[in-house]
């Protein structure tokens, strides 16, 4: 099964990858992305987000 993270650390919370994959990310308290947990990775949004985020923060690995 695909694995989706987020580095907090590189997320500047433009909140892209939730517009482009609200099925797999959300935003948290803290204004930054997190994974929905459960959240199925292997969905093409998911790679998708990865390619977008403009803070190369997400990684998805098959
Ligand atoms: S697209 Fe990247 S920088 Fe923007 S909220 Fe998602 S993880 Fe953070």
């Amino acid at each position: 099964m695909a694995q989706v993270s987020v580095d907090k650390d590189l997320c500047i919370g433009c909140s892209l990858c939730t517009q482009i994959c609200p099925s797999v990310f959300v935003m948290g308290n803290d204004d930054k992305a997190e994974v929905v947990p459960g959240a199925d990775a292997s969905q093409p949004c998911a790679k998708e987000a990865e390619e977008s985020c403009p803070s190369s923060a997400i990684k998805v690995e098959a």
